[in-house]
């Protein structure tokens, strides 16, 4: 890196300020609701409630929840809360955490963990992951040890059940479906697979980051939502993140398990430390009391009523969306996404040339692979551009059409590249060198 010197003085409130408004000025625009993700907004009040608890337990550690009970009291009803949404039951118990990857990290871990003390038949851990299973699956089994074996999906994009089976060896402890998952929306066959998990005498996760704070809702909008919550026997942990469609602050996630047992694996105790007896229910050592306040604040805030209107808008957004997107000529929905999160491909147009066209005209739609398909993720935000996205995204496939398949240039070459690379490692290395120049240069 270029190394940097920190200012002799320091600067004024003021400067310091302008410095980071300056800074963001080229930014995503999540408020103009022109990105498909990372942000999930439903208006300023909401944001209002987060950022003032947030800030009132700013300098607050969830690290000792003795010295702060009220972090414990907002931890400990906002995972209550969290479980009884989801299915659980009175045995259940939970915690927060920073986020899904660190929800996931923890469920994997706990299953480790648990086939330690449980299961002295495996010797080298496994787990079995749909292909559409979020990476957070694949970092877990990366830091702990555990291998990741792949089932493939069906023709509605949903994992396949009967793979899940065959897939199970001695070594098998975890089974995890997501509900739904990231790239296509779709819940995968929990009750299929959780039961698999169960007569296996193994543990069954569900993600329910992306879904958890929306498809309760949608279900009690009376729309059709198969079963993937704690109710279902064999699910014995499920992940859901706040910070997504709870609509808290940055930071916030739960994870749930069915028994408070379950949950002792989870936690990390250290006894011999001169600095003191050492306990820790997640990864993180320090944990911002703002986040877990905030949390609590946005779900008492919201209630049931406000979580409710807001799953029924972005859902009807999101069927907005989905409607015209099919009605553009050589665009195509993916399966039949249960929320309001899909992904849409082409057999006429290269997408990711799409991709850049709408990004040359300020719309952030992130790119899949294989195959390759643009991703949106919708929010009550969006209902001010979904006509003149629709507009826009119509233009631009047509554009395209007329062009015919001539070079690829920009960004859709970099993805068409690491997509099709035949060689895996070399698509590895590759975004490793990118992700080094990313963080080498101001
Ligand atoms: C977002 C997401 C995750 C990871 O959550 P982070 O908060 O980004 O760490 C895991 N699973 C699913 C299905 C997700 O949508």
């Amino acid at each position: 890196m270029v190394l940097k010197k920190l200012p002799e003085k320091g600067m004024s409130r003021e400067q310091v300020m302008s410095a980071l408004n300056e800074f963001r000025t080229n930014d995503a625009d999540w408020r103009g609701a022109k990105t498909w993700s990372l942000v999930y907004f439903a208006g300023e009040d909401i944001l209002e409630v987060a950022k003032a608890a947030y800030l009132a337990f700013f300098s607050e550690n969830g690290l000792n929840p003795l010295a702060f009970q009220s972090l414990k009291r907002f931890e400990n009803e906002a995972a209550a809360m969290t479980a009884q949404m989801l299915g659980g039951g009175p045995d259940a118990a939970g915690t927060l955490s920073s986020g899904g990857t660190e929800s996931i990290l923890l469920a994997v871990k706990t299953a480790r963990d648990w086939a330690r003390a449980n299961k002295p038949e495996v010797k080298a851990p496994e787990m079995i992951l749909p292909l559409t299973a979020h990476p957070a699956f694949e970092k877990a089994g990366h830091y702990f040890n555990v291998r990741s074996v792949h089932i493939p999906l069906d023709a509605e994009l949903r994992a396949d059940a009967e793979a899940a089976r065959k897939a199970i060896t001695k070594n098998t402890i975890l089974i995890a479906g997501s509900a739904a998952c990231y790239p296509y929306g779709v819940i995968d066959p929990i009750e299929k697979l959780a039961g698999i998990a169960q007569e296996n005498g193994i543990l069954f996760h569900t993600d329910a980051c992306l879904g958890g704070f929306i498809l309760p809702f949608l279900k009690k909008l009376g729309r059709e939502i198969p079963a993937f919550d704690l109710s279902v026997p064999g699910v014995t942990s499920i992940s859901a993140d706040l910070h997504k469609y709870g609509y808290a602050a940055k930071g916030a996630s739960a994870v749930i398990y069915k028994t408070s047992e379950l949950r002792k694996f989870q936690f990390y105790v250290y006894t011999d430390w001169p600095g003191g007896v050492y306990p820790s229910p997640s990864m993180t050592g320090t944990r911002p009391g703002g986040a877990i306040a905030a949390a609590w604040a946005v779900m008492n805030y919201l209630g049931e009523s406000g979580y409710l209107r807001l799953a029924d808008k972005a859902m009807k957004l999101s069927q907005k969306l989905t409607d015209g997107i099919n009605a553009i000529p050589g665009l195509k929905v993916m399966a039949r996404p249960d929320m309001c999160v899909f992904a849409f491909s082409s057999d006429r147009v290269n997408v990711y040339e799409l991709g850049d066209l709408m990004e040359a005209k300020g719309w952030q739609l992130d790119r899949l692979q294989m195959p390759p398909a643009l991703h949106m993720i919708v929010t009550p935000n969006h209902e001010k551009i979904i006509e003149p996205f629709l507009a826009e995204l119509r233009s631009a496939a047509r554009q395209l059409e007329s062009k015919g398949k001539g070079d690829i240039a920009g960004m859709a070459a970099v993805y068409g590249m690491v997509g099709t690379l035949p060689d895996r490692k070399a698509a590895r290395q590759l975004v490793l060198n990118f992700l080094d120049d990313i963080f080498k240069n101001q």
